[in-house]
């Protein structure tokens, strides 16, 4: 028997990664059931046949969660894609793509691409943007700068797919198509492959699949590609921003929700400097739209 992850089913058959191969796997008849649905990322056990690379797979392992966009099991981490510039970075769909990653149990990586561009404009005057990402590094996130054209930073990255499932998300042109490509040399994929827009051809399905990447597995879809927040209580929300851990349970009362409440720990924190006013500011547009959600229910 061996383990392995599932890339894709195609055409009645499901390709298996295991013991670094592909193997072309059959179902057993047991699960020859109209409501099993495969995903890709599901782990399986597969037996193989006497042909070269072919099986059968023989068991799957329960999920540790499920995504729905794209469809994919057991989803370890979200490469979160912003460039530094053109365009420049949307700090609101980045703080909300870090509470749906964590509301998926996913660790989020925040990768800042276009450095090489970015280093341009900053000689031209533009406003300092690594005090930015040092923020986020400050808050406990991991973060990395990186440029796809001359290469700075893409083997760390490469090290941080190593065995494990990773989906990417992040606006259009952020340069998420470059960055597979910087990271595995020789198998190029058009600029623009990896894109939000499913491309239907007339005659073509287009199928989510996993692809082997530096050592781990790459989802050829992005991800969390929605705005919306997740469903949850509006006490819940601070809960969503790690760097007010160290001050919650200060407040004077505790149904405080840190907006117009007075001794108020967080907006203290704000004052002195300790929590970043835009975080702040994306907070307090949240817990609006949190507030108006849990009217609607
Ligand atoms: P995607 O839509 O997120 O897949 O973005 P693409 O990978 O298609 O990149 C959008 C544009 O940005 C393309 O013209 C890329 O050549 C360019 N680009 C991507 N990464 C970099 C980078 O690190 N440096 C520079 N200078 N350009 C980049």
């Amino acid at each position: 028997m061996i383990d392995g992850v599932l890339l894709k089913g195609y055409g009645g058959f499901y390709y298996v990664y295991g013991e670094d191969r592909v193997w072309e796997c059959s179902l057993r008849g047991r699960f020859r059931i109209k409501d099993q649905e495969f995903l890709p990322g599901d782990r399986v056990t597969i037996l193989p046949k006497e042909e070269e690379n072919k099986g059968t797979i023989e068991s799957v392992a329960p999920r540790r969660n499920e995504l729905t966009r794209p469809p994919i099991a057991n989803v370890d981490q979200a490469i979160l894609v912003f460039a530094m510039t053109s365009p420049k970075p949307d700090l609101n769909l980045l703080d909300r793509l870090l509470i749906q990653a964590a509301d998926s149990d996913i660790e989020p990586i925040i990768v800042f691409t276009k450095v090489d561009k970015y280093q341009e404009t900053v000689l031209q005057g533009a406003p300092n943007l690594y005090e930015l990402t040092e923020d986020y590094r400050k808050i406990g996130y991991t973060v990395f700068e990186v440029s796809s054209k001359t290469g700075q930073g893409i083997p760390e990255i490469g090290d941080r797919l190593k065995n494990k499932i990773s989906v990417l998300a992040g606006p259009s042109g952020a340069g998420k198509s470059s960055l597979v490509n910087a990271l595995s040399p020789g198998k190029e994929l058009k600029t623009g492959q990896i894109s939000s827009k499913s491309k239907r051809g007339r005659h073509t399905t287009r199928h989510v699949e996993l692809m082997v990447c530096s050592g781990g597995l790459l989802a050829d879809t992005p991800g969390f590609s929605s705005l919306l927040l997740p469903e949850m209580k509006r006490a819940e929300l601070a809960d969503y921003f790690p760097e007010f851990a160290d001050f919650l349970g200060g407040c004077r009362f505790n149904s405080c929700l840190h907006d117009k409440e007075p001794n108020c720990v967080i907006k203290a924190a704000l004052e002195e400097g300790r929590i970043s006013p835009v975080r702040y500011e994306h907070y307090l547009l949240y817990l609006k739209e949190v507030i108006e959600a849990e009217r609607k229910y």
